[in-house]
């Protein structure tokens, strides 16, 4: 299996810098997603990877071998777009066969390759079928399985998932993680859902602006964010930011608690919350108001799970708190993460 690397690559567009100096390594074996807003340079950086594009600066190696120079088809990749580009008048049996063929591969091999890779993604029964005869999430794993018959090295998706609908998009996404362990093909997958970025990767690339702003696993990236971007693209709400004299003070709106029923034996900090409003989203209430920040008064939400019945009416005033340990200190000008300040 191999790893795939990018050392100072830049895509410039004119003078857009599309990707803007990425160093990147994944690991064997791993789902490595990338996420951030549209336009950030992700589909940019997976073409770069699969030789669709040529670099303006910079390396990528796949498997510890320099592949600037190869095309596409030598590079071992095998890359889903969005729109799974399924040849509307072959079968599934075709649509799956059709690289096999084009490398000239016989026609009982081929026969095999497709009922293996049929079976792994449970469409077996869909061989004799068109396209247009299949739903959305059927049509992906058509989609997959095509790739997967070439045995790639690594899997490039482009947000395989996104034209499905939301319990679709759930269930798909349960079954490629799953798939994609049972192979253990290395992945890098691109989304700008967050979600979807949380519950499959093993390691999440946030992206903004051509540039890598932090890589970690998803609980180093929402717990630990390196900066305030990653810090507010992440977690929905997000995190609440509060300006100080010269810098600024993250908490997130679950560590945010009325200190009338917060029961906790940690150092904390408390703040008089002015509550605006309530939002009731069946397991959980959005509590939206203001705290009190350096320049008169900053917005700040808590989220309180339902069970936490502590009656909370707008217009009115609370004492709410954060444990000390939950607190996380950006710099004002730069937005990078800083070491803990006296409060
Ligand atoms: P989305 O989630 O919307 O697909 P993305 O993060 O994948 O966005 P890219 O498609 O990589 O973003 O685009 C990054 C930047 O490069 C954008 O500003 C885009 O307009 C620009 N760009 C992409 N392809 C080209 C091109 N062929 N010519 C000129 N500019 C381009």
């Amino acid at each position: 299996m191999a790893i795939v690397e990018t050392r100072g690559l830049r895509k410039h567009f004119g003078d857009v810098a599309a990707v803007d100096g990425v160093d990147l390594a994944s690991k064997e074996g791993e789902f490595l997603v990338l996420l951030g807003p549209s336009g950030c340079g992700k589909t940019t950086l997976l073409r770069l990877i699969a030789g669709l594009e040529q670099p303006t600066a910079g390396e990528i190696l796949i498997g510890g071998q320099v592949v600037n120079g190869l095309p596409p088809r030598a590079r071992k990749i095998a890359m889903v777009f969005q729109s799974y580009a399924l040849y509307p008048h072959m079968t599934v049996f075709n649509n799956i066969a059709f690289p096999l063929k084009a490398q000239g591969m016989s026609p009982e091999e081929r026969k095999k390759k497709v009922e293996w890779a049929a079976s792994l993604l449970g469409i077996n029964r869909l061989l004799h079928r068109f396209p247009r005869q299949l739903s959305g999430g059927e049509r992906q794993r058509v989609a997959l399985a095509r790739a997967l018959v070439r045995e790639p090295s690594i899997f490039l998706l482009d947000e395989p998932l996104s034209n499905l609908d939301a319990q679709l998009r759930a269930s798909a996404r349960d079954e490629l993680q799953q798939f994609q362990r049972r192979i253990g093909t290395t992945t890098v997958y691109v989304t700008h859902d967050q979600v979807e970025a949380m519950g499959m990767g093993d390691r999440i690339s946030v992206m903004y602006q051509g540039k890598v702003r932090q890589i970690g696993t998803p609980q180093e990236i929402y717990h630990e964010p390196a900066d305030t971007f990653v810090a507010t693209f992440l977690g929905s709400p997000p995190m609440n930011l509060v300006e100080r004299k010269d810098y600024l003070l993250g908490f997130r709106p679950e560590h945010f608690l009325p200190k009338d029923i917060a029961s906790v034996q940690d150092k904390t900090v408390t703040f008089q919350f002015r509550v605006t409003r309530v939002e009731y989203l069946g397991a959980d209430r959005l509590i939206y108001g203001v705290v009190a920040g350096a320049n008169g008064e900053s917005k700040a939400i808590s989220r309180l799970s339902a069970t936490l019945t502590f009656p909370i009416e707008p217009g009115k005033g609370y004492d709410f708190l954060i444990r000390s340990q939950d607190l996380k200190f950006f710099d004002k000008a730069t937005g990078l993460r800083t070491g803990p300040k006296l409060l």
